[in-house]
This record gives structure tokens, C-alpha cells and sequence, in this order.
């Protein structure tokens, strides 16, 4: 068996590969592959809805949440979201904890005024920001709740009085929170939800159709709202491969079984390398993510000896990222704690073999 650990796309359940093949040859026994049949039949129709429900089931979504399921992914939100929310003359507040939040930044820009109201950048991005402002008369703030490439996240969810604004693309659905708190959340799917293509709005409707500016058909949410994600061809088998991820996520309980699950696999995780001599964390430990795991050794030469050593050993994807280097081990939903608990055993070893 291997374990799993990319930070994205990664691990989805495996129970869904067979249903999702099984789909591909022949779905609900049809005779016709799902990826066949027309988006607007109440066949893909039943599968849209089902995702929609499930989604905001599972999110414990009130009336004003619409969800939508969209092309182009988080990247594409990073400006589609200034475009809806914020007029020329007006200013959004943005958390700059990241290159994701940077490039979220750099779109938005393009779209009114950004006031940075807190950075981590000096610490080369290894902290969540504690004491700042966001000024009242911003139309939102925006917030990245979890740092895929650094490994921290926002423990607790900022008090404001401006509309919050979150790319949660690597720990949407991994714990519980508000959801309803935020105007707009938006994740790519590929992390926690499902396959690559296809990235999830949740949005307040009530914050559309103010700001001051012509808005290209395909890229109005309220045109999305109104046809149900299908103004034009969607993203068929990405949805599929959601609506089943969703699905199994109903049964292993929702989202408050699945944050315990998730909480035992990074305190095992972070326990282990706290313990362990050869391994130390990167970032501020108040602010570790839950779901990507960043840590190095002080010795190059023996990370390269540890990748190699887990490596022959079935562990998958924890090179870290090429801006942090050591290791990020991705803890996302679908990972089983058995697999974590398989690395800890790994490290222990190479530690004992290595002292
Ligand atoms: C992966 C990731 C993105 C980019 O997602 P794409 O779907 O590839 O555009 C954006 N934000 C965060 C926090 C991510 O982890």
C-alpha cells in the first residue's frame, strides 16, 4: 500500500476510484459512460443537485449561501472575487500569509484598492499575524485559512465587521467553522473535495450586483446563481468525482468526525517530530496547519538519505515545496491516520539508525 502524502492534486478516498471507473464504463448501468451524456439531462442534472446538497449540508449553509461549482480554479477566483465585490474608487483589505494570498493580492489590484493590513512576509511567511486592523470602510477582507506551502493556517477565524472574504482551497471541509461568517469562500477542488477542474464558490448573494463596472457574462456570479453553474458546459467528471467525495464524507460522519480525525493525525505527526533529534518544525507552533505538515533536518545530506529511505519505503509526496525544502506531509481528508502513524514509525527507525 502506498501512503499518500501530496499536498494536491492528492489522496482522494479510494472507494471513489472504483465508483468513479465504474461511471467512466458504464453509468448506473445506462450503457453510456458518464462522460457521454449531455450536461443538461436529468441524469448529470441529479448529480449536480445531489453536490450542491450534500455541500451544503455538510457546511450547515443557511438560504443566503449559494453554491457554485466552477472552471479555472482557485487562480481564477483570485480576481474573479475584486471583480464582483469591489468597485474602482474602493478599497478591500487583504492577509498576506503566502504566495497564494500574494497572487490573490496581485489580482485584485487590477480591480480597485488593496491595503495589505498584515504580513508575514518578513518571517518568510512562517506565522499567522496576530495584531492588526482592518479599517471599517473596507467591502471585505480576505484571509488564506490555510498556507499550503508553509504549513500554517488560521487557528481562530479574525473578528471583523467587514465581509470576509477566504481561499480555503486546502483545509475547506477539515474542521468545523461558520461557514455562513463568510460573504464568499472559495477552494480548488483537487485538495480536499476531489479532482482537479473544478473549484467551489460559496457565496452570500446578498453582496452581489453592487459594485460599479461591466462584468463579463461567464464571469458574473449572479448569472452562475441564476442558471445553476451551468451557463455554460461544467466540469461533468470533476462534479462526479466531488459529489462522491462529498458523499463519503457524509459517512464517515461530516465534518466534525472528520476534524477529529484530523486533529489526532497532526498531533501524532507534530508530536513525533518534536520528539524526535533529527527532525524540527518550520513555522510558529500556535499557528501549525493541520493539514500540511512542514518540517527539515539540519543536515541536507541526510534529508536526501531520509526522502530516499521513505521513499523505498511507500511513503509518496513529502518532498516539501522548493521555497521551504525539507518535507511537507499533507494530512488532508482522505489520508487515514494508519498512514501517519506509518511515517512516525519511519522516523523513529531512521532516527534510531542515524543516531
Ligand atoms: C492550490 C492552491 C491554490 C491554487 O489552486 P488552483 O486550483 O491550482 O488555481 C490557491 N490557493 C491555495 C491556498 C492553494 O492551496
Amino acid at each position: 500500500m502506498i501512503h499518500n502524502f501530496n499536498a494536491g492534486p492528492s489522496i482522494l478516498p479510494k472507494t471513489l476510484f472504483e465508483q468513479a471507473s465504474e461511471a467512466v464504463l458504464n453509468y448506473t448501468n445506462s450503457g453510456l459512460s458518464i462522460l457521454e451524456i449531455g450536461h443538461r439531462t436529468p441524469t448529470f442534472q441529479a448529480v449536480m443537485d445531489e453536490a450542491k446538497v450534500l455541500l451544503k449540508e455538510l457546511m450547515k449553509l443557511d438560504n443566503d449561501h449559494e453554491v457554485l461549482f466552477l472552471h479555472g480554479g482557485a487562480s481564477t477566483q483570485f480576481m474573479q472575487v475584486p471583480m464582483n465585490l469591489l468597485s474602482d474608487k474602493e478599497t478591500a483589505a487583504y492577509s498576506d500569509t503566502g504566495v497564494w494570498s500574494a497572487k490573490a493580492i496581485k489580482e485584485a489590484k487590477l480591480f480597485g484598492n488593496v491595503e495589505i493590513v498584515c504580513s508575514s512576509k518578513e518571517s518568510n511567511y512562517t506565522l499567522i499575524p496576530k495584531d492588526f486592523a482592518v479599517p471599517n470602510d473596507a467591502k471585505y477582507f480576505h484571509i488564506t485559512t490555510n498556507n499550503t506551502i508553509y504549513g500554517t493556517q488560521w487557528q481562530k477565524i479574525p473578528h471583523t465587521s467587514n465581509s470576509l472574504v477566504a481561499d480555503m482551497s486546502s483545509d475547506i471541509l477539515s474542521r468545523v467553522l461558520d461557514f455562513n461568517k463568510f460573504d464568499l469562500i472559495y477552494a480548488g477542488a483537487q485538495k480536499n473535495i476531489g479532482a482537479a477542474g473544478v473549484n467551489i464558490v460559496v457565496i452570500n448573494k446578498n453582496c452581489l450586483g453592487k459594485v460599479k463596472r461591466n462584468i463579463p457574462t461567464i464571469l458574473d456570479y449572479r448569472n452562475q446563481i441564476k442558471e445553476g453553474s451551468m451557463l455554460n458546459t461544467p466540469p461533468v467528471f470533476a462534479i462526479y468525482v466531488c459529489m462522491l467525495t462529498l458523499r463519503w464524507l457524509k459517512e464517515q460522519g461530516g465534518v466534525d468526525a472528520i476534524e477529529k480525525i484530523n486533529n489526532e493525525k497532526a498531533t501524532t505527526l507534530y508530536s513525533e517530530i518534536d520528539a524526535n533529534p533529527l527532525f524540527k518544525g518550520t513555522v510558529a507552533v500556535e499557528d501549525r496547519s493541520k493539514m500540511n505538515v512542514c518540517f527539515v533536518m539540519d543536515n541536507v545530506e541526510i534529508e536526501e538519505r531520509f526522502l530516499q529511505y521513505v521513499k523505498e519505503n511507500d511513503i509518496y509526496g513529502i518532498k516539501g515545496h522548493r521555497s521551504v525544502g525539507g518535507f511537507r506531509a499533507s494530512l488532508y481528508n482522505a489520508l487515514p491516520l494508519e498512514s501517519v502513524n506509518y511515517l512516525v514509525e519511519l522516523m523513529n527507525d531512521f532516527a534510531q539508525k542515524n543516531a
